[in-house]
């Protein structure tokens, strides 16, 4: 399923390289002490041009989502809702992402970064409710 998230395209390594490890890196601009999401190109308050990659936290919050319902297989199984997510991360920048695990999506629902590895292409994070 094509979702329109990261891919990796040499601005993007440090992004792919740390869902690799199970690691969240997105920007950050030391000047300013602010956060940025993986794909921001520069600051917007100082001008900043070469941002930082950094560990995040993990932790988020739920912003708002679509929901995306799979067609039916021929034998009548219908695929469970795939949702794409907007969330802002703890550090304050959103970023899209998939949710793994959410039954009942809400404004505000506290979530966690979690990483899947799949066995062809890049591994990509995913968003589950925390706790
Ligand atoms: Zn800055």
């Amino acid at each position: 399923m094509d979702i329109g998230v990261l891919r990796r395209d040499g601005r993007t390594d440090p992004f792919f390289d740390g869902t690799a490890a199970g690691r969240l890196v997105i920007k950050r601009c030391e000047a300013c002490d602010r956060w940025y999401a993986p794909d921001a190109v520069g600051c917007p308050d100082c001008g900043e041009e070469d941002l930082t990659w950094a560990d995040a936290s993990g932790e988020a919050t739920l912003v708002t989502w679509t929901v995306t319902h799979g067609r039916p297989a021929e034998d009548g199984t219908v695929p469970p809702p795939a949702y794409l997510a907007l969330v802002e991360l703890a550090e304050g920048p959103w970023m899209y992402a998939r949710l793994d695990g959410v039954t009942d999506p809400r404004e505000g629902l506290p979530l966690r970064a979690s990483f899947e590895h799949p066995d062809e292409g890049e591994s990509y994070v995913l968003f589950r409710p925390a706790g």
